[in-house]
């Protein structure tokens, strides 16, 4: 009979186990195999966080616990289990028992029955096999974690290493690191802000908002040799960004439940090592590209050369008393592509888009990337009513285009679209400055997204 209930009561939980994903399922399968001595009203597994040295939900770990009343208990009978060496306790229907490795006390379980409980019960015979077994399981558990933390932060290093391939304005490098480093440490709040050249005061570059007034205060401490400021009881972490030895901007981490762990400062450090990196050589391609004209990623002119064009082709357009239109494009929801597929795709989806696009232009026209994944194509000898016509055939060509992502192996993923969102506008010799006619197609590009992308608009 003995045999029998610990056969199945092992079978029962490393079977289960086997489909455990994270910890919610090991939770729930531990309270499956323990049905089969109890009738279970409630399963909480704590255990301590060895940074902060607090007793953690083992499902909701980044919930500060000791700041909860309510569960100071469970405190005291963790530190009972510490000093007794006891094997369980009962208190009326509840029972605490121990999780243990090695002799070290690692955490405490507390088991809610339905019934009062009865200390003959078989359970009590096998229970420090239980607690083996538990134990095991959560070792295991939390090694996988750390294993999986430990290869996305190699990769969000590598990514932010990467960036540089394709795209050297801070403008758009910054947001795209802040989302990198916000997937990786995703129990944070993440912020990203430089220091403005001239007003020498600090601005939020990601994400959009941060209604934390205070944050301003702590970045005011930075020099160029700050170290990582720690700030709101542990709970803020500041990272300076120091580039070529200059105070440039802090990437800054909070978490509104918890202090900040020892681990994840260091993961930060060295993610932040590699921001100033990327920025450094971001800053040095500026300076060595000023001479260069293509955009590396799509082959179109890069933003540079693009000012440069549009002054030569409105002045043109003048001289000739010739009609010329402006089209800008921005791919619709393509964070989402990062997101679900890998910045590599991103890139790829970038390229043939532009490919894509190039088709259909002619030989005159200017196709530019005016950064991240916005284009602007300048339509010399062209009207208003023609231009309308060919934004509304890249628009469609850009739709039917399926890419082929199967090299990249995703989520089984053979083919993807996307769609793009276009704004239109026409030049008009009363315009004051050569930019208005980006402007007026950027402001149509606007309205396009607003109106629920995938269309053509044009500024009137
Ligand atoms: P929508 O334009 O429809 O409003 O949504 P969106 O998701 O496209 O929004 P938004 O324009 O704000 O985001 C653009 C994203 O493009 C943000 C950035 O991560 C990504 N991005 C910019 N440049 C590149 C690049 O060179 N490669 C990749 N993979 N992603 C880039
Ligand atoms: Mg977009
Ligand atoms: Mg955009």
């Amino acid at each position: 009979m003995e045999f029998e209930t610990l056969y199945n009561f092992s079978y029962t939980l490393i079977k289960s186990f086997e489909e455990t994903k994270d910890r919610n399922d090991l939770v729930e399968n531990f309270s499956k195999a323990l049905r089969l001595f109890f009738s279970v009203d409630e399963l909480k597994i704590y255990l301590m966080d060895e940074y902060s040295f607090l007793l953690k939900d083992f499902t909701k770990p980044w919930e500060n616990l000791v700041q909860n009343n309510k569960n100071i208990k469970i405190k005291q009978k963790f530190d009972n289990f510490l000093i007794q060496k006891s094997n369980f306790e009962i208190e009326e229907n509840i029972l605490y028992f121990p999780i243990c490795q090695k002799n070290k006390t690692l955490g405490i379980v507390k088991l809610k029955l339905c019934d009062k409980i009865d200390p003959n019960n078989d359970f009590f015979k096998i229970l420090p096999l239980v607690i083996a077994q538990i134990s095991m399981l959560t070792a295991t558990l939390k090694n996988k974690e750390i294993i999986k933390i430990s290869s996305k932060f190699h990769q969000t290093v590598r990514n932010i290493a990467k960036i540089t391939e394709t795209q050297y304005e801070p403008d758009y490098i910054l947001p795209i690191m802040g989302e990198m480093i916000d997937k990786f440490i995703s129990e944070h709040l993440i912020y990203i802000f430089i220091k403005n050249k001239n007003k020498k005061e600090y601005k939020l570059i990601w994400p959009k908002n941060c209604s934390d007034t205070k944050i301003y205060e702590y970045l005011e401490e930075i020099t160029p040799k700050s170290p990582t400021i720690i700030k709101q009881e542990g709970k803020m972490g500041i990272f300076p960004l120091i580039v070529d030895s200059k105070a440039y901007g802090a990437i800054v981490a909070y978490n509104h439940f918890d202090k900040i762990t020892k681990k994840e400062i260091e993961y930060l450090e060295e993610i932040k090592q590699q921001a100033q990196i990327t920025l450094s050589k971001a800053k040095s391609y500026v300076e060595v590209l000023e001479y260069a004209t293509i955009d590396a990623l799509t082959g179109y002119n890069n933003r540079h050369q693009f000012e440069k064009r549009l002054k030569e082709t409105i002045a043109s357009a003048k001289r000739q008393n010739q009609p010329l239109c402006c089209i800008m494009s921005d791919i619709d929801f393509f964070k989402k592509i990062n997101d679900t597929y890998g910045h590599a795709v991103g890139d790829y989806v970038l390229k043939t888009v532009a490919k894509t696009i190039k088709k259909e232009l002619r030989e005159e026209d200017i196709a530019s990337r005016y950064g991240g994944e916005e284009f602007i194509f300048l339509l010399p000898h062209t009207k208003l009513d023609e231009a309308i016509v060919v934004a509304e055939r890249l628009r469609n060509q850009v739709e039917k285009k399926k890419i082929n992502i199967e090299e990249y192996n995703i989520q089984n993923t053979k083919e993807i679209s996307v769609t793009i969102s276009i704004g239109v506008s026409e030049f008009n010799k009363n315009d004051k400055e050569a930019q208005m006619l980006y402007k007026k197609a950027d402001n149509a590009l606007y309205k396009a997204k607003e109106q629920g992308r995938n269309q053509v608009v044009v500024y009137n």
